[in-house]
């Protein structure tokens, strides 16, 4: 069978490569190549350029109101087509059809709706000086890239162009080698939605092509999502014309359960935010620190419901709620991992192993994990590994949980269970973290702005803040 071939997606269509270079794409849950793609040559780079350009004259005069318009119209289309696309990242990730149906279109849409709606409010402001006055406009700040990360293809592309477009930017985006099809796919609704040519384009490949848009003297911002070594790159790239960043990065986020906490609850959480799309979401809470009053009631449900609750298998079928890590690297350093922890002296109470389910025998996965008898300075407790693997601490003190979860060089996510109310405010606001959760875990609506303190981030998506960091100020001084 002959499999699909993608190119870059440019000026409202596809556009092939004059060079020879492909790359294939793996479904992480079969270990089968599923399509091939294009790595965008220097012609496409330049075409993409050019477009860009051309896209920005038109773009950047529509007043907001047309804008939003168009990516209403757009947004209409990714929930019509909610189930296609979600197979899509299905296919591509590992992730199972359970989330992706619900989760990853539905976020992204409900994103470019939130951004469409509140660019038309965007007001610049007027002062009298003396005799004579100034006012500001609020301009946008022309071509922007957009570089995604694995875990949420589309998600991450919606995400990034909703404000940028909305803010009358164009976007030139690219999507991680390991899953491009779901920002192509989001290209082509984008042009039958209306949006001019050249608006939001789509450039593949790996880090180069990455780097060559950090790198281009035209492109005046770029909002990257990926590892904290790679933004670090990012930084320095962009560093070359002074573009502006928006950096969301990895975490090693601390959930902290106290013990009057509803436990529950609590267990709902850990397990979320550690095995929800298998453990590969950036804001995971894999430190997790335990109250010692109720350790043993705690270790006890949880064990019983990874045991009992998670089903791995084929990401497609309905009940699979656990699927594969994107890729057979990444599987063999979520092992090693695991490794490291039974070297170093954590217990692992359950998995710490790779799975074969019976109807996807060839896939990437490895089974839920839970460590015990942790300790802060196990590697297991330092490093992302972006994988379903859980570290439980025990704590006794308030003012020691909340050093012992400040001592890491990231700060993207906290959470904290108690039904005190004061104490659970308290210990948020000491959190060095940019997106924390008080009795929850994991959400992540469209109006709440979302990014990293420390080495996990700067700037921030999502919520109305964001609107501004794709907008510059310009003030004119008018004498009379
Ligand atoms: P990665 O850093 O390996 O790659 C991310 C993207 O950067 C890819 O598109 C890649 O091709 C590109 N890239 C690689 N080298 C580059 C370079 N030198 N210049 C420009 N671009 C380059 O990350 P990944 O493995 O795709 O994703 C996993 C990481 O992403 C994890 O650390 C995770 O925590 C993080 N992440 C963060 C968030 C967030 O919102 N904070 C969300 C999702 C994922």
């Amino acid at each position: 069978m002959t499999l699909p071939h993608y190119h870059s997606y440019i000026h409202g269509q596809y556009l092939a490569n004059e060079s020879r270079d492909t790359f294939s794409v793996t479904n992480p849950a079969t270990g089968e190549i599923i399509y091939h793609v294009d790595t965008s040559d220097e012609k496409v780079q330049q075409a993409a350029i050019d477009s860009a350009k051309q896209g920005f004259a038109i773009w950047s005069q529509m007043s907001a109101v047309e804008r939003n318009r168009i990516l209403l119209k757009a947004v209409s289309l990714l929930r019509e087509h909610n189930d296609t696309l979600a197979e899509i990242e299905v296919k591509d990730t590992g992730k199972p059809w359970q989330e992706a149906s619900v989760v990853d279109v539905v976020t992204g849409a409900d994103t470019i709706e939130f951004f469409a709606n509140i660019a038309s409010a965007l007001e610049g402001s007027q002062q009298q000086v003396g005799g004579d006055f100034y006012y500001t406009r609020r301009e946008p700040l022309g071509i922007c890239a957009g570089i995604g990360a694995w875990n949420y293809p589309l998600q991450i592309a919606c995400w990034k162009s909703a404000p940028a477009l909305a803010a009358g930017n164009v976007m030139i985006f690219k999507p991680s080698e390991e899953t491009p099809l779901g920002a192509l796919k989001l290209a082509e609704i984008f042009t039958q939605a209306g949006l001019p040519d050249g608006v939001f384009n789509v450039v593949l490949g790996d880090g180069k092509i990455g780097q060559w848009l950090t790198n281009h003297p035209d492109i005046a911002k770029v909002s990257f999502t990926g590892e904290v070594n790679t933004g670090k790159k990012v930084m320095a790239s962009a560093a070359s014309s002074l573009k502006s960043v928006t950096m969301e990065l990895g975490g090693k986020s601390p959930l902290i359960i106290f013990d009057d906490a509803d436990i529950d609850n609590a267990v709902s959480a850990a397990m979320l935010g550690n095995f929800y799309t298998q453990g590969e979401i950036c804001t995971n809470g894999t430190r997790v620190f335990v109250h010692e009053n109720i350790y043993p009631q705690f270790i006890e449900k949880l064990v019983q419901r990874t045991n009992d609750n998670i089903i791995c298998g084929d990401p497609m079928q309905p009940e699979t709620n656990f699927g594969a890590l994107i890729s057979k690297p990444h599987q063999e350093k979520v092992l090693g991992y695991i490794s490291k922890g039974i070297e170093e002296g954590a217990t692992l109470l359950t998995g710490g192993h790779a799975l074969q389910p019976d109807n996807a025998s060839n896939g990437y996965f490895v089974a839920p994990t839970i460590f015990t008898d942790c300790s802060d300075d196990m590697t297991i407790c330092r490093e992302e590994i972006f994988g379903p693997v859980m570290s439980v601490l025990t704590f006794t003190d308030e003012e020691d949980v909340v050093a012992r979860a400040n001592d890491t060089k990231m700060g993207l996510a906290a959470g904290v269970f108690t039904q005190d109310i004061t104490r659970a405010h308290r210990v948020i606001h000491q959190l060095q973290a940019g997106i924390c959760w008080i009795n929850a875990y994991g959400a992540s609506p469209a109006e709440m702005p979302v990014g990293g303190y420390k080495l996990s981030g700067i700037g921030r998506e999502n919520g109305t803040e964001t609107l501004k960091h794709y907008t510059q100020t310009k003030a004119i001084y008018v004498g009379l």
